[in-house]
């Protein structure tokens, strides 16, 4: 059953209701970023973190005795030596936009709320964990191949491949220090094999130059082995630089105790020098493409 479309007449021109809705739409959504721009980023920016509000967080106050602004966590801050501050309005607020919240890293997006969420998971901006464990750098998705290559050149870089050995040293756990992470390419991603100790713990991972959505797809086989009788396994996802170690290793991770892994060195022999290092082998996968290759291959030959 066909809909009659209602027209609004315009000058000597009709035209659809819809279209007009939709352009009053985005003349309004334009109008409150305008009004972000020029109201929220001067008037409601922290003095002390340049932060701006965000949704459920806009306590913001201005000095008693001078133009500065505080945000909630930092109201604490001291200024003009007094604690007095007025609260700046909010109602306003809740009808703007509001700015990702990797700004400082250049995501130049302003946005409704509701279509923030979803921006920022998938924003290339953001906040990504440097694969060298110990290095506390801030940086962003987009300039972690950058910064590494500037701070890191003295870790190891891979040819691309798919199956690695990256046999390790136990020596450097024994200073209670991280493992220095390997660079390697497959399937046109970057990725860094990487190593920790915790609680006498040992843990391995994979970490992948992807945002989490497409981290999903790589998996790897991990394998340590002594000898052909004595080997450990383990299968898992290649994981997202966004997660931090810690959040890894309570995810999925090769792990074993140190006192295992030290079995695992092979003996020395009378007149050798000690040994200290394990034998340990990856192979990267891409389950998407293995998933299209089984599509390509699924009886469409007859
Ligand atoms: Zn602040
Ligand atoms: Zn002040
Ligand atoms: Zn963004
Ligand atoms: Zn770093």
């Amino acid at each position: 059953m066909a809909t009659i479309e209602k027209k609004i007449k315009f000058c000597d021109e009709e035209i659809s209701e819809k279209v007009v809705a939709k352009i009053r739409q985005e003349a309004e959504r334009d109008l409150k970023k305008e009004l972000f721009r020029q109201v929220v980023r001067k008037d409601y920016k922290c003095y002390q973190c340049q932060g701006l509000p965000r949704p459920g967080d806009n306590n913001f106050k201005r000095c008693s005795n001078c133009p500065r602004v505080f945000c909630g966590k930092c109201s604490h801050i001291n200024c003009c030596r007094t604690s007095n501050r007025s609260t700046l309005p909010f109602s306003l607020l809740q009808f703007l936009p509001v700015q990702c919240q990797n700004t400082k890293y250049g995501c130049q997006e302003i946005l409704m709320e509701e279509e923030l969420v979803d921006h920022e998971k998938y924003c290339d901006y953001q906040k990504v964990h440097c694969a060298k464990i110990d290095c506390k750098t801030d940086i962003s998705f987009l300039n972690l191949l950058d910064h590494w290559d500037t701070t890191h050149q003295d870790c190891k870089v891979f040819e691309e491949a798919k199956t690695l050995d990256l046999p390790f040293d136990m020596q450097a756990a024994e200073n209670g220090q991280n493992w220095a992470p390997r660079k390697f390419t497959a399937f046109g991603k970057t990725f860094f094999e990487v190593g920790a100790i915790r609680n006498n713990f040992l843990f391995r991972w994979v970490y992948v130059l992807a945002l989490p959505d497409q981290a999903e797809h790589y998996f790897y086989h991990a394998t340590l082995t002594k000898n052909s009788r004595e080997t450990i396994r383990f299968f898992g996802q290649c994981r997202s630089l966004v997660e931090s170690p810690d959040e890894v290793i309570g995810k999925e991770a090769f792990a074993c105790p140190v006192i295992t892994a030290k079995r695992f060195i092979p003996e020395t022999l009378p007149g050798q020098d000690k040994k200290t290092e394990l034998k340990y082998k990856i192979k990267i996968r891409c389950m998407k493409d293995e998933a299209k290759d089984d599509e390509d291959d699924s009886g469409l030959d007859d």
